[in-house]
């Protein structure tokens, strides 16, 4: 059997129309199939992929540490380099009060981490999160998520959670003294890249105050540069109290987090209560990656270089079946119709050598959230693919 088949026949299927798309190799925005196909990623594999595939400065710190020890011991008992400088280099990228770093594998796990640090530091229960979030796919994570569908099959969840409009201050009259945390994404990517305003996270940071309520955010698809700032929520002025992060963050490695305070992390030491045990959480070949990823980001002004770029998108994707375009930065989501009009397209733009996809909750529109490195004469090639694609689907 070939790859294509043995993909079908043992790897567990997770949708009904998988990409399909075999690789050999990724090289920026780049990637290789093995019959010589060429294709312009424009997902970066969901938000992943910010520096690019491959960059040379990630794979040096990979090769590095691979020289010098793989797996060594359960998260939390040895000091290992690249996770204790990778703590501080995150810190330095964040508000005051954000100065302790919770390393582990995975955006879901990152969330289930948060909320049992919620519970634990406030001795309540109760939970409040957003209609349409997407969080994770674990029990807890899946639990905050917003979407009843997705959550049916799994029920009974996490009891004591509460679903609010995101971006309604109205609805902010739920979040009261029993509320131990509210959780919400920054920019609500799944959904289909729905913003709010200043005058919102404001109104929702002071109404956490008022009621001794932590505020969360999940940064796991709009942090590490991804909205045109290192992180989403300096668009708003705010500060949260934790804030969960992965994907972008290892450039291209697993890894994720949640950050606190020392004060609140604290909670988890206290034996015999368990605090959070993971294996693997911040594995020291991720770890260097994530360090090499943060140094990217500072140093070769990627971050500045989003809004211009996600402008030039916007200002080349004009056609009469496009409704609108919806973004924070390059986390972009291209309107149509319906799914029965832009499935045709992501697929005619795939056989043009362009990906790009839907969202799990929104599927009318075309996910584009390139690597952050693409430059300027990519995205006029993209678009011109994107916009043939619309005109021949
Ligand atoms: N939160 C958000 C906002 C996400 O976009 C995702 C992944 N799509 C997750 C959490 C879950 O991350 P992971 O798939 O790494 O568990």
């Amino acid at each position: 059997m070939n790859n294509r088949q043995l993909f079908l026949q043992h790897l567990a299927q997770t949708t009904d129309f998988p990409l399909m798309i075999e690789v050999e190799k990724a090289e920026g925005v780049y990637l290789f199939g093995p019959k010589g196909e060429k294709y312009m990623d424009l997902i970066s594999g969901i938000g992943v992929s910010n520096v690019g595939h491959r960059h040379p400065k990630v794979l040096q710190a990979i090769q590095e540490q691979l020289d010098k020890y793989l797996h060594l011991m359960v998260y939390g008992e040895y000091v290992q380099s690249p996770q204790s400088q990778l703590a501080k280099a995150l810190c330095d990228t964040l508000p005051a009060n954000l100065d302790n770093v919770y390393l582990v594998n995975s955006g879901s796990e990152a969330v289930e981490g948060a909320l049992k640090l919620a519970k634990r530091y406030t001795g309540k229960r109760n939970i409040i999160s957003c209609v349409n979030a997407y969080h994770g796919s674990s029990h807890g994570a899946l639990s905050v998520g917003g979407n009843e569908i997705f959550k049916r099959a799994y029920r009974p969840l996490l009891p004591g959670v509460f679903n609010i409009q995101f971006g309604a201050p109205k609805e902010m009259d739920q979040i009261n003294e029993d509320t131990a945390a509210v959780i919400l994404e920054t920019v609500q990517g799944e959904a289909g890249i729905r913003t709010s305003t200043k005058e919102y996270f404001q109104a929702l940071r002071k109404k956490c105050d008022e009621t001794g309520t932590l505020l969360i955010l999940d940064e796991i698809q709009a942090g590490f540069g991804r909205t045109g700032k290192f992180w989403a929520f300096e668009h708003y002025g705010i500060t949260p109290d934790i804030i969960v992060c992965a994907k972008g963050m290892g450039g291209g490695m697993p890894i994720g987090a949640f950050i606190s305070s020392q004060e609140m992390m604290s909670v988890f030491k206290n034996n015999p209560l368990l605090g959070h045990i993971t294996t693997f959480g911040g594995h020291p070949v991720s770890s260097a990656a994530a360090l090499a990823t943060i140094e990217i980001l500072k140093n070769e002004n990627l971050i500045s270089q989003v809004e211009q770029k996600a402008d030039q998108f916007k200002s080349l994707l004009i056609h009469p079946k496009i409704k609108s375009i919806r973004n924070k930065g390059l986390l972009m989501a291209v309107e149509f119709e319906s799914f029965e009009v832009v499935k045709p397209i992501i697929d005619r733009a795939i056989e043009l050598g362009v990906i790009t996809d839907w969202f799990l909750f929104c599927d009318d529109s075309m996910r584009i959230a390139p690597p952050l490195t693409i430059s300027a004469k990519e995205i006029e090639e993209a678009c011109e693919i994107i916009l043939k694609a619309i005109n021949e689907a």
